[in-house]
């Protein structure tokens, strides 16, 4: 998620982190305390995945308890302007609009949303173990994983260092913080299309950085781009440094084809180069894929430790929609469903 918090996170900060009552984040128990009850089924993560997976679990009266993390509830559609291709909405819907909603479905049915950061997962035996941050121990008979993804770092210098200070992983979150200034997108999908459209908005002059001549991005987005006259797309270049003192002043652009290098003056980078899945949780404990995704067999949300699930982005290298999130969300409840069935 945003890493840019100096600039604050507008969106993310603005509604979720409450339960759909309204009330401040719920307290799972005592901090450091164990939680004697083995639960049905435990969810870590809140995205679509997440949420859709709490969703059909609470309506299968299985008591879900969801560890929606404390920092970046709701996921990545957080922090994304106007959903346009979730089937239902006919004029779109918000992102954060969206995750709330869902988050508010799933409490409707008597998911337990808890605002907490998973440190750790105990997973071999019957009974699984979730430790929080804070100490406190959870136990269930299963659990899903939908940790979704991670923002891809450019890896060059300057990055690191002025993150927060005028690089930028979320465009909804830091553009207001440029207005009139000129600023750069890189990446060539449809994330960084989106952000640099809704950039338009504050900068007087957003650059498209993308290390190809092509787009990634489809028709529509790529049209929108080549329409906006405050969009100016760098073809076959990347940012080989970002620089500045306290924030970012240039960057030093580098031909993919020439190698020959020039100064582009910005006060902004905004990187929307893809994301990464986040396994951290489990990557010493479940199988995954040469992709990094979790591994699941065939069709199915089944890990390779029974009583294990993973849906959402954690298992997709491919599609990585919000709806195709949902879907394996549906599944991952499902096979909880059955496995929990089957014991
Ligand atoms: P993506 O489709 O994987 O695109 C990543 C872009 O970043 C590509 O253009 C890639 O270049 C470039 N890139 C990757 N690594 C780079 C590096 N190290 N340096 C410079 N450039 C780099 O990721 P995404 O745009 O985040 O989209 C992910 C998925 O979400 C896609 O399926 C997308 O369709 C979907 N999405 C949909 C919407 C929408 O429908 N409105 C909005 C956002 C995202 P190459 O092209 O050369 O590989």
């Amino acid at each position: 998620m945003s890493t840019s918090l100096p600039f604050g996170n507008v969106f993310a900060a603005a509604s979720v982190n409450l339960n759909s009552a309204g009330e401040d984040p719920v307290q799972a128990q005592p901090t450091g305390t164990t939680d004697e009850t083995v639960h049905d089924v435990i969810i870590v993560g809140s995205g679509p995945a997440g949420y859709t997976a709490a969703i059909y679990t609470a309506r299968a009266n299985l008591s879900p308890i969801v560890f929606a993390s404390s920092i970046s509830p709701g996921g990545d559609l957080m922090t994304t302007t106007e959903v346009e291709n979730f089937p239902g909405f006919i004029n779109g819907i918000m992102g954060p609009e969206l995750m709330g909603n869902l988050q508010a479905q799933a409490e409707r049915f008597g998911a337990d949303v808890h605002f907490e950061d998973v440190a750790s997962l105990e997973l071999e035996s019957d009974v699984k173990t979730v430790t929080l941050t804070d100490g406190s121990v959870f136990q269930a008979k299963s659990v899903i994983i939908s940790t979704g993804s991670e923002y891809r770092k450019l890896g060059v210098d300057g990055e690191e260092r002025l993150s927060g200070h005028g690089v930028s992983w979320c465009a909804t979150c830091d553009g207001f913080f440029f207005k009139e200034k000129a600023l750069a997108v890189v990446g060539g999908g449809d994330s960084a299309l989106e952000e640099a459209l809704f950039l338009t908005s504050f900068a007087s002059k957003v650059y498209i950085v993308h290390r190809r001549d092509t787009f990634r991005a489809s028709e529509i987005m790529a049209q929108r781009a080549y329409d906006n006259p405050k969009i100016e797309i760098l073809w076959d270049s990347e940012i080989a440094a970002i620089e500045g003192e306290n924030k970012v002043e240039y960057a030093t652009l580098r031909n993919t084809r020439t190698g020959v290098e020039s100064r582009l003056d910005i006060e902004g980078v905004f990187v929307a180069i893809g994301s990464d899945p986040r396994t951290d949780l489990v990557k010493d404990k479940l199988e995954l894929t040469a992709q990094g995704t979790i591994r699941v067999d065939g069709r199915s949300s089944r890990t390779s430790i029974p009583g294990v699930f993973a849906a959402g982005d954690v298992i997709d290298p491919t599609y990585r929609q919000a709806i195709t999130a949902a879907g394996s969300g549906c599944a991952a409840a499902i096979d909880a469903q059955h496995y929990l069935e089957s014991l």
